[in-house]
């Protein structure tokens, strides 16, 4: 352990991931310190979170929430900076004296301050896969400049990267590394058919078997473009071909996924379904900490079941797929479109197996192309979002 405590910026801390993170910090005082929270709306929690935390500086997106923010400080009589709006993000994720950023904005949103981290070589945990899979080539090769250290906090890819050596750059095949084994929950509608899917709600959507999550995630697991956008993601992180990684549902999700090695080993990584574990292995790693999670009972949990995804009731999987295979910025649009057909399914205004349909339709209508600098990836991303919601207004 260094000597001085790590100074971290947790981007989207208000958020289901941005709370278990600041939960591990509090038990090891010692070794952390927080710099700087942020939040995209919600200043009554972001408001508790500096009092809890004591941050040197919060964010938030609009001046008149900053400015609510500023005068609730004051009179608590605490110290921290109030910052409003994008650009205030990319500069608590590069400042000179931040050690850690945890990336856990949702979205595309998240993109601009995950970059900045990368690229001013902090150690970035990265949640926020959305940025991942648009920028995928730019954001990896970003790394490999900057020597920032990228560390997966996605419980899926941080249960690889623990059973992968520690050297693991340069093609899988050369670490004797054959597949990927990607475990997917199979969201609350595992095993329901193309028909029954038609009626579900938002809140049905969002009450996933066995993660506590926000809610765009929580769709994404329902509609089972989250284990597209994780098929993207791990592709990128660990140098994979996108038939390298197989998807296994596995409803219990107590193994977070597993690498398969040419000897026929397969290692994987077993916990409770809880991402305070994957956080707190980003923290400290290569070192290990507590993390407050309740120990694995392998007695009570009695039985792992594993089957294949429904990819003809679940579309969205193959979808991602094809987008990863095509490359450019084939993943950038697959994106907007789903997070804007998300939106549309969390408001009613799109049922749930439109969100696929209207991917797919973007999909067609957004022509693809090379995704080499950031603004033809903007560019794609702006385009995706006027094709989605053109297809949405005509419909
Ligand atoms: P959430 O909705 O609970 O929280 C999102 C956070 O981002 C909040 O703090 C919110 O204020 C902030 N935010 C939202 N929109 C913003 C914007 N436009 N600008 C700035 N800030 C904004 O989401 P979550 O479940 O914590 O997920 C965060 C990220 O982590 C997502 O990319 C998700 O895919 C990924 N992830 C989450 C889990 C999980 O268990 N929740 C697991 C794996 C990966
Ligand atoms: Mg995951």
């Amino acid at each position: 352990m260094s000597e001085r405590p790590q100074t971290v910026t947790v981007l989207g801390a208000t958020g289901s991931i941005g709370t278990s993170t600041l939960d591990v910090l509090a038990r090891h005082p010692e070794r952390y310190r927080v710099h700087a929270l942020t939040a995209h709306r919600a200043r009554e929690a972001l408001l508790a979170q500096c009092r809890a935390h004591r941050p040197a500086l919060a964010v938030i997106d609009r001046e008149e929430d900053a400015a609510w923010l500023r005068e609730r400080l004051r009179e608590a009589g605490l110290a921290t900076e109030v910052r409003a709006g994008p650009e205030a993000l990319v500069e608590v994720s590069e400042a000179p004296e931040v050690d850690v950023v945890m990336a856990a904005i949702v979205g595309a949103a998240g993109l601009l301050p995950t970059l900045a981290a990368v690229r001013a070589g902090k150690r970035v945990l990265l949640a926020n896969k959305e940025a991942l899979v648009m920028s995928g080539g730019l954001f990896m090769d970003a790394v490999a400049r900057s020597g920032a250290t990228l560390l997966p906090i996605d419980s899926e890819h941080n249960a690889i990267y623990q059973c992968l050596p520690v050297e693991h750059r340069g093609g899988l095949a050369r670490h004797g590394v054959t597949r990927l084994l990607l475990t997917a929950s199979g969201g609350p509608f595992r095993g329901w058919s193309r028909e029954t899917l038609a009626a579900v709600t938002p809140d049905q959507a969002c009450a996933h078997p066995n993660w506590s999550m926000g809610r765009k995630i929580s769709v994404d697991s329902a509609t089972l473009m989250n284990k597209g956008l994780e098929l993207i993601e791990a592709c990128w992180l660990f140098d994979a071909r996108p038939d390298q990684v197989q998807v296994v549902v596995h409803p219990q999700s107590v193994i977070h996924s597993m690498a398969a090695y040419s000897d026929g080993s397969v290692l994987a990584q077993l916990g409770n379904p809880d991402m305070r574990t994957p956080i707190a292995y980003g923290l400290a790693w290569p070192e290990r900490i507590a993390a407050g999670v309740e120990p694995l009972d392998l007695f009570a949990v009695a039985r792992l079941d594993f089957e294949a995804p429904d990819e003809e009731a679940f579309p969205c999987l193959r979808l991602a797929r094809e987008a990863m295979a095509e490359g450019g910025t084939a993943p950038a649009v697959l994106n907007a479109a789903n997070e804007v057909g998300v939106d549309a399914f969390l408001d009613g205004r799109l049922g749930f197996a439109g969100i696929g349909e209207l991917v797919a339709r973007v999909r067609e209508a957004c022509p693809v192309e090379a995704a080499g600098e950031l603004e033809g990836i903007l560019a794609a991303d702006a385009r995706a979002r006027r094709e989605a919601r053109a297809w949405l207004a005509r419909r």
